[in-house]
């Protein structure tokens, strides 16, 4: 006689764990090698200005955004690298 319990997971877990998938929606593909394999961080400059870093893993291409717009490299150094005297 077989005794093992056999309680079924409650099904609004399965549900929730899909759920916490939302928002984390790709910001866009990478401008050199189209990949789609990009991991976007925000993050401020030394100058207070919110920018959006891009990485790509798939040719190491890196750039920075604000506001939807391209950033310079050279310009974000710029203001990375201001100094407050
Ligand atoms: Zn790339």
């Amino acid at each position: 006689m077989t005794a093992i319990p056999h309680q079924r997971p409650a099904a609004g877990a399965v549900t929730a764990a899909s759920l916490t998938q939302a928002g984390d929606r790709p910001s866009g593909s990478c401008p050199e090698c189209g990949s789609a394999r990009v991991t976007a961080l925000a993050m401020t400059l030394t100058d207070g200005t919110p920018v959006r870093f891009t990485s790509c893993h798939a040719c190491e291409h890196r750039h920075w955004s604000h506001d939807g717009r391209d950033l310079e490299f050279s310009d974000v150094i710029s203001r990375a690298t201001k100094l407050k005297v």
